[in-house]
């Protein structure tokens, strides 16, 4: 980190960072630069590393950032030197004996930056000083201890932080906390809710997974709402299982509390973005109100029993099945010594005849194969039509209405535990412990409102004024 720091091109490569070593500038150089496309006048601002090569960023005096493209430079000399800080102002957290005890642990992801306004550099907030500066509603909430275990955009969460999470959760409620709340990525925050659901089993209190779809810098951020109504559903929430807590409409009316087993990331983009499948959500909460929408949820304790479970066999693999796939994608799995493969099939668990000898090597070898679905609702039946049947011959397991990534953490989970059993790893398999599998699903849950349709517009219509 300190080393990214002191680079004076951090963040440019290729054909932007030529330019600059062109005209002797570097990060934080305010410049005059003449382009063909006009005159800009600004502070070279860092990029991050996965940043396009192709452009150098510029705070112009105005507060606004504008993108140059390397050739469009005509010439750019250095008029000043001003170096950002890095810093949040920090502000004392307030304690309140009357207020529960939370414990946020971080992982990164945009929920755990912000934007230094002067700057435009993402930077890291996390201290408890820093968001209560940046989020002063929180000590309103609870008394927050702050944990960093990780700074990582959540496509490097992966089985090695499952287990640190898992035991860091476990430690938290051993240690008498009211409620535990992992700050992460929204990318993967289904993976890793399903993770803690196995991993962190009958806890006594509230685990809520939140992120943010925009960093806090920006005006329609979630950072800010998403933080404070999950650290109340943590702290003063009756529902005590592992949930992920994001936007629940696209207005910043209330947020969804969804269970960990059952959620899944939807949209790229829009803040509401986490859906419950396969089910309801579990409950609604705004700050200091949450509405259960369910009955079964496992409710708050005051004993400290917590089973944790922090084990994981990365030999297993999801494979997304297409038509046209070809035996030799499972027998290379099979050489490669996997010893799980969750298959996400058509339908109602269909695969092609094409790879069924390669599903009878992979038996042969002892490798476990499940089906699930790639329509996320539903159940898995393979015994309507003749292929499922045939499926089912082979070996294959199903798994009801498991979500497909579900069942990936499911299976390395279970491989992890009973590294000696797959008969173990069977019977946990094809039994619910966290919600992942339910009796039925609810006949309207599926129905997501679909726009341009006459009659979903005439509802909308009706409802948003
Ligand atoms: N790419 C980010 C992540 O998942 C997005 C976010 O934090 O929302 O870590």
């Amino acid at each position: 980190m300190n080393a990214a720091k002191k680079d004076p091109f951090r963040g440019y490569r290729g054909p932007a960072r030529e330019v600059m070593e062109r005209f002797g500038i570097t990060v934080w150089c305010e410049v005059q630069a003449k382009t063909t496309r006009g005159d800009f006048e600004g502070l070279v601002l860092p990029r991050s590393e996965t940043s396009d090569e192709l452009h150098l960023v510029l705070k112009l005096t105005s507060g606004y950032n504008v993108g140059i493209r390397h050739d469009t430079v005509l010439e750019m000399s250095k008029v000043g030197y001003r170096e950002a800080h890095y810093q949040i102002p920090e502000k004392d957290f307030p304690t309140d004996p009357g207020h529960p005890e939370v414990k946020l642990l971080g992982t990164g992801g945009t929920i755990a930056s912000r934007l230094d306004y002067r700057t435009g550099a993402v930077i890291p907030a996390f201290s408890p000083g820093e968001l209560y500066g940046s989020v002063p509603e929180l000590a309103d909430i609870c008394n927050l201890e702050t944990e960093k275990l990780f700074g990582v955009f959540s496509e490097n969460m992966g089985p090695e932080q499952y287990l640190i999470l898992a035991e860091k959760t476990g430690e938290a409620i051993r240690e008498g906390f009211d409620g535990v709340v992992v700050g992460h990525g929204t990318d993967t925050m289904h993976h890793t809710a399903a993770a803690l659901s196995f991993m962190v089993q009958r806890p006594p209190v509230p685990i809520i997974m939140v992120g943010s779809q925009r960093s806090s810098d920006r005006p329609s951020s979630d950072a800010a709402q998403n933080l404070i109504n999950a650290s109340w559903a943590a702290g003063h929430g009756p529902i005590a299982e592992v949930m992920v807590c994001m936007f629940g409409p696209t207005s910043d009316l209330y947020n969804l509390l969804h269970r960990g087993t059952r959620v899944r990331k939807m949209h790229s983009s829009v803040r509401s973005t986490f859906r419950t499948l396969g089910d309801i959500p579990l409950a609604m909460v705004e700050k200091g109100r949450l509405t259960p929408l369910k009955d079964d949820w496992r409710p708050r304790r005051d004993d400290r029993d917590v089973l944790v479970q922090a084990a994981f066999d990365e030999r297993v693999t999801l494979t997304y099945y297409y038509p046209g796939m070809n035996a030799d994608i499972v027998d290379a799995l099979v050489e490669k010594g996997y010893r799980g493969i969750v298959i996400a099939g058509t339908g109602l668990g269909h695969v092609n005849r094409l790879i069924y000898p390669a599903l009878e090597r992979a038996r042969e070898a002892g490798v476990q194969v499940y089906m699930t679905l790639q329509t996320f609702w539903g159940f898995v039946q393979m015994h309507v039509y003749e292929t499922g049947r045939e499926i089912l011959e082979l070996g294959v397991i199903p798994l009801a209405n498991m979500l497909p990534e579900v069942a990936y953490i499911k299976l390395g989970w279970a491989l992890g535990v009973h590294p000696e059993d797959p008969e173990k790893v069977k019977e946990l398999m094809t039994t619910s412990i966290a919600g992942e599998m339910t009796q039925r699903e609810p006949h309207d849950g599926y129905l997501i409102l679909q726009g341009g349709i006459p009659e979903v517009q005439e509802f909308l219509e009706k409802v948003w004024r």
